[in-house]
């Protein structure tokens, strides 16, 4: 094996480690490596983890429990139509393994996690939970005021949990740490774009995975050392279809799925996994007002996804195409948690909008415990096919 295979190979197998840990053990030591640091946990999609950083806490990132846990005490809390994030989270809460986390952001995505955010805090009322709320109006003096008090309001709870201010030099230096995560960020997912070979979907959402887990410095570290390690080994490309995967921005599917999709003959090159990693677009200004620039930021700089509202009718399903068409796609997948109502009732509106443009796509639902991926590759992989026999170049 090749130096840089083995490197890669070994960032990898750690990131994997990473995953597969319902324990949490590398947040846990973080936390114990020094007195009085705190962990400030945060759900998909978005929160402003520069405030977490700028006071000096580590900010987690909680995607349920994957396959890798079972449900045991989470069901009682929850219907059994909804999806499984919430439950599988609070299997993790109920079951101690989230015991050392200080605070708990839930941001405004569905009914579920809002309503998740009010069994914390009756479960756990010692945790700081904060209900993370954002604006569906996109316009400065409306929906960017609101924003800005609901910025001011996490600032002052979180400072008061660290027990420090948290100053605006402080916030401009997390800023930065946190525009070089992105850069990074976007570097492999343009590398995969690229090359998708190179950089196979299954390593790059792993690669992701870690980042929400890890300090943020180090995060970037992993991200630098694998963009190396990937462009420098030469791996065969296949004749493989170029996909976008739409619909899993919530709970994630499991890796088995991701890999069938990739070994049933399709090249990921752009996806909704782990929005918070690239939710903001392009580097966020380091000077002036930190919490303006990380507003205006979130207003008209942020990833378009199904949980944002679009009130324009002629824009819905625009953000998908665009994806098509930046990343020399050739179809869609939508892949969805079951009973997500943000990813499926927003799903026929971007289907046509693809129809109106003739980019095949086809859909499918998935519980982040699924195991069967048999249906999932044979669709996937007749998909492939059917654009390679039948789509126009
Ligand atoms: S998977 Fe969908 S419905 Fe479930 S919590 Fe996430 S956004 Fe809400």
């Amino acid at each position: 094996m090749s130096a840089s295979a083995s490197h890669l190979a070994a960032i990898v197998a750690r990131c994997q480690q990473l995953f597969d840990d319902v324990d949490l053990a590398v947040p846990r030591a973080w936390k114990e490596a020094a007195p009085g640091r705190k962990v400030v946990a945060y759900m998909p999609i978005y929160v402003p983890r520069e405030l977490v950083h700028a006071a000096g806490m580590l900010p987690l990132g909680v995607l349920g429990a994957g396959e890798n846990l079972e449900v045991i005490h989470g069901d009682a809390y929850y219907q059994s139509y909804i999806c499984r994030i919430p439950r599988s989270t609070l299997e993790l809460g109920i079951t101690g393994r989230l015991g050392f986390v200080d605070g708990f952001l839930f941001p405004s995505i569905c009914d579920v996690i809002r309503n998740l955010s009010g069994i914390w805090k009756l479960l756990f009322p010692k945790v700081y939970v904060h209900y993370f709320d954002v604006p569906q109006n996109f316009a400065d003096a409306v929906g960017g005021e609101y924003y800005l008090n609901e910025l001011r309001e996490l600032r002052d709870g979180l400072a008061e949990l660290a027990g420090r201010p948290i100053t605006d030099e402080a916030l401009r230096a997390s800023i930065a740490v946190y525009n070089e995560n992105r850069r990074l960020a976007n570097e492999v997912y343009a590398l995969r774009a690229k090359a998708p070979w190179l950089a196979p979907t299954s390593e790059v959402y792993l690669l992701m995975r870690a980042g929400m887990v890890l300090p943020v410095e180090e995060h970037s570290r992993l991200l630098a050392e694998y963009l190396a390690a990937a462009r420098a080994e030469p791996r065969p490309r296949r004749d493989n279809c170029r996909i976008v995967v739409n619909g899993v921005f919530c709970e994630q599917p499991p890796l088995g799925l991701i890999k069938a999709i990739e070994m049933s003959g399709c090249y990921v090159v752009d996806d909704d996994f782990m929005l918070v990693t690239r939710w903001l677009q392009g580097d966020v200004p380091t000077a002036g007002d930190p919490l303006a620039n990380l507003a205006a930021a979130f207003l008209h700089r942020s990833m378009e996804t199904s949980a944002k509202y679009q009130p324009d009718q002629a824009l819905k399903g625009k953000y998908v195409v665009d994806a098509v068409k930046d990343a020399r796609a050739e179809g869609v997948i939508f892949a969805a948690p079951s009973f997500c109502d943000p990813a499926l009732l927003e799903r026929p509106m971007l289907e046509s909008a693809l129809d109106r443009v003739d980019v095949p796509h086809i859909g499918f639902k998935y519980a982040e415990n699924s195991a069967q991926m048999q249906p999932v590759r044979e669709q996937a992989g007749t998909f492939a096919d059917s654009i390679k026999l039948w789509s126009t170049p």
